[in-house]
């Protein structure tokens, strides 16, 4: 393992997607940088970003019914929806940018287009699903989008949610076949092995960031060797705290004034995968389907098809559950170990008005394994139960927020939290996710870098990596498209 060094321009805490993508940005936009990353475990990409710990969506916002509630008009407001949809873009020109100058030799080797599906069953679901396609697919970024209340056209989409289905249920359907499966988790691979490739970059594993400290201007960052305990100082200008379900420790070790009052709460997910192959060769999509009442949106339920490591496999759920870690290789006493005197009122507040929430959960957490086998046959009939094993998905912690209205606010978002002389910045929260990890990296850059955001600095190196960086794709179909279809050929994606 090489030497930590004594000092170095950039500090990334994690080695998952979030880190992985910032380094890579930056190293794009500036080569000369000394990155140093930190990693707790013996590998990157062993938390939420590895493959089975979360779903492989790549959330474009196609299919997930959480990002367009319904006015009380019956209609749908589809402005969230188009905001993560148009995130997406920014993923994907940065991993086309990747595949281009052959820093990733294959796109195939994290990710492969898949149908994207809603689903839903009921006359109220189907009315409200005839609405929102009528309204995305108005729109250029969902061109292409399809409808279809006819089961034999849902079966030619996707035959495992239809037979068996009792006849005469009225049910529904969308589907866009641009849709994408990632395996994030090799994509994390591929990002932190082009990284250590480049001068400058060191990643040192098994060691855990226990403190941080200002030091005239810098910081200091203090690590232990989880195997020794030995313990070293390296000295940064800037850190990135990409720590996932970590993150908020380290916002607490950093002291910034910023990060008073923030507090987290973290739901836990169960799987139900199935490893047929004559099962999963029949399904080829990302069908999602409508949340139930209360719960988080990032528990609507979806049956998905997976391909990692080359094998096709089929995920459903998640089916949320609580658990005190923060991190899947966490301890139980994360949630206690991040109350602090300033967090206290936002988490008393959230556990006040959230009752919903709660109420979710604690239903979840009680569900028999029965009940969670009925809702699988709630999108796949014939589902038998010898066909699919549980297993354990990865940890979200959800964002507790400091408000002066309520005192705190639960945020089902991400959110950087910086600061004031942007020299620090932790990424808290886990929604939409990986999908939007480039995206993010542009968030930081404005935040942290943005006296470096000019035509003199990395304003060019940043529109060939990212095009349409400036341009609102929501807006501008023109670019949208070009964009779109540019970048389906790169990666291997469908086009419409
Ligand atoms: C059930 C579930 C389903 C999901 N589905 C999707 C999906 O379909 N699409 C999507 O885009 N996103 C999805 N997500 C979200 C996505 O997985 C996460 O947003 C993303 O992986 C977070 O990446 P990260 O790099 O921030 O965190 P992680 O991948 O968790 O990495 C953080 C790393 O930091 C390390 N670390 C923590 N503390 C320290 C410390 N003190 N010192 C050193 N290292 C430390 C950890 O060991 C870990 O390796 C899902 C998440 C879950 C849990």
């Amino acid at each position: 393992m090489s030497q930590i060094p004594e000092t170095s321009d950039i500090v990334l805490i994690g080695a998952g997607i979030m880190s992985a993508t910032l380094g890579t940005v930056l190293k794009e936009l500036e080569p000369s940088l000394s990155v140093t990353m930190f990693e707790t475990l013996h590998d990157c990409g062993q938390e939420s970003s590895q493959a089975w710990n979360n779903a492989g969506t790549g959330h474009a916002a196609n299919c997930e019914l959480n990002y367009t509630p319904q006015r009380p008009d019956g209609s749908a407001d589809i402005s969230k929806a188009l905001e993560v949809n148009t995130e997406f873009d920014i993923s994907r020109q940065l991993w086309a940018h990747l595949v281009g100058k052959g820093a990733i030799p294959d796109p195939r080797a994290f990710l492969h287009p898949c149908p994207h599906m809603s689903f839903v069953w009921g006359d109220d679901n189907v009315a409200f699903l005839r609405q929102r396609h009528r309204e995305m697919a108005a729109h250029h970024c969902y061109h292409g989008m399809e409808f279809s209340e006819d089961p034999a056209q849902i079966a030619a989409w996707a035959p495992l949610i239809i037979e068996g289905r009792e006849p005469g249920q009225p049910i529904a359907a969308t589907r866009i076949i641009s849709g994408a499966d990632v395996d994030y988790g090799a994509l994390t691979h591929l990002l932190v092995k082009q990284l250590q490739a480049q001068s400058g970059v060191s990643v040192h594993y098994k060691h855990r960031v226990v403190a941080l400290a200002r030091d005239d201007g810098r910081w200091l960052v203090t690590v232990e060797n989880v195997a020794t305990h030995e313990r070293t100082t390296t000295s940064t200008r800037f850190v990135f705290a990409g720590a996932g379900g970590g993150s908020l420790d380290i916002l607490q070790k950093s002291g910034i004034p910023e990060g008073n009052g923030y507090a987290g709460f973290p739901v836990s997910g169960i799987w139900l995968r199935c490893d047929v192959d004559e099962i999963s060769a029949r399904h080829h999509a990302k069908v999602y389907g409508k949340a139930a009442h209360g719960s988080p949106p990032m528990s609507v339920p979806h049956l998905d098809t997976r391909i990692i490591g080359g094998k096709r496999s089929l995920l459903f759920g998640p089916y949320a559950g609580f658990s005190s870690k923060f991190l899947k290789h966490g301890s139980y006493a994360d949630l206690l170990r991040s109350i602090e005197p300033g967090n206290l009122l936002p988490m008393l507040a959230v556990a006040r008005d959230d009752w919903q929430l709660s109420e979710y959960l604690i239903g979840q957490v009680l569900q028999t394994s029965e009940h969670q086998f009925a809702a699988l046959q709630g999108f796949f009939p014939k589902a038998q139960r010898e066909d699919w094993q549980r297993a354990v998905a990865g940890q979200r912690v959800q964002i507790i927020k400091p408000d002066p209205q309520h005192t705190g606010v639960l945020e089902f978002g991400t959110e950087l939290v910086a600061s004031a002389d942007k020299s620090f910045v932790a990424l808290l929260g886990a929604s939409p996710g990986a999908s939007t990890a480039a995206f993010i990296a542009m968030e930081v850059l404005q935040k942290c870098f943005d006296d470096r955001l000019t035509p003199n600095g990395w304003l060019g190196r940043l529109k060939q990596m990212i095009p349409t960086y400036g341009i609102d794709l929501k807006k501008d179909a023109d670019a949208c498209r070009d964009s779109r279809a540019k970048t389906a050929k790169v990666l291997q994606l469908d086009f419409v």
